[in-house]
């Protein structure tokens, strides 16, 4: 993220309509979550289990571990084939972590099946994640060489930094969705869900994937407004 520099611009405002809804998605997510981990699934089957009898079910070599943390803990490593599930969701027997266990069973599918877009995601995640640690430093010393050339070659690669975190954030989309679509017809068909529950757990997912769609829309408008001050410094 990135405020302050050359004042308020058109850029700023869209940074700032991007951080608006990104705030009304994680808002969203919370409020979804703790409404439906009030509603206790029909079968009283816990988030860890769920996710054991899916593995089972789609003869997967994937464990289920705790994971440390919070709430947004929840998430599947190919490198050790584990679903790992915030204590919330391990232990809990409501439909939000009936979900959400899931979904990260999901992500073990489409590591089973080759599932493309997750393949390139893992292989880029090294790269993206030292571009999108190291972009700020390069740009703070494109500002401290002011104009010229050499700040404009220094902008242009923090950019193309900031630009590798971007599109890792867009691979992920594809991701997700496609895990929660694939969580969703493993619920019901495995019959961990009833028909009347369904409608829950869609909104559970949905809005989880609000905040990857929120969190890319920043992504956009930050690129944005960086090509805007690179061009300013010209
Ligand atoms: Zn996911």
């Amino acid at each position: 993220m990135l405020y302050g520099f050359g004042g308020f611009d058109k850029y700023y405002l869209l940074v700032l309509i991007a951080f608006a809804i990104s705030m009304w998605a994680s808002h969203n997510v919370q409020k979804s979550f703790i409404k439906y981990s009030k509603v206790p699934n029909d079968r009283g089957i816990s988030g860890a289990e769920a996710a054991r009898i899916l593995i089972q079910r789609n003869n997967l070599n994937v464990s289920v571990d705790r994971a440390q943390g919070g709430m947004l803990g929840d998430h599947y490593d190919p490198r050790t084939r584990t679903v790992r599930l915030s204590p919330d969701v391990y232990d809990g027997r409501s439909v939000a972590a009936l979900s959400v266990a899931s979904h990260e069973v999901g992500h073990a599918i489409q590591h089973a099946h080759g599932y493309k877009p997750l393949e390139f995601r893992t292989a880029f995640f090294p790269i993206a994640s030292f571009a999108s640690q190291t972009w700020t430093f390069i740009f703070l010393l494109g500002l401290l060489f002011g104009r010229g050339s050499g700040a404009y070659t220094i902008f242009t690669i923090a950019i193309m930094m900031f630009a590798a975190g971007l599109l890792f954030q867009l691979i992920t989309l594809p991701v997700e969705f496609d895990a929660s679509r694939r969580a969703l017809a493993q619920m019901g068909d495995q019959g961990l869900l009833g028909t009347h529950e369904i409608g829950g757990a869609r909104a559970v997912l949905k809005s989880a994937a609000m905040t990857y769609v929120a969190a890319a829309l920043m992504g956009i408008a930050n690129l944005l407004r960086l090509l805007a001050i690179r061009g300013r410094r010209d």
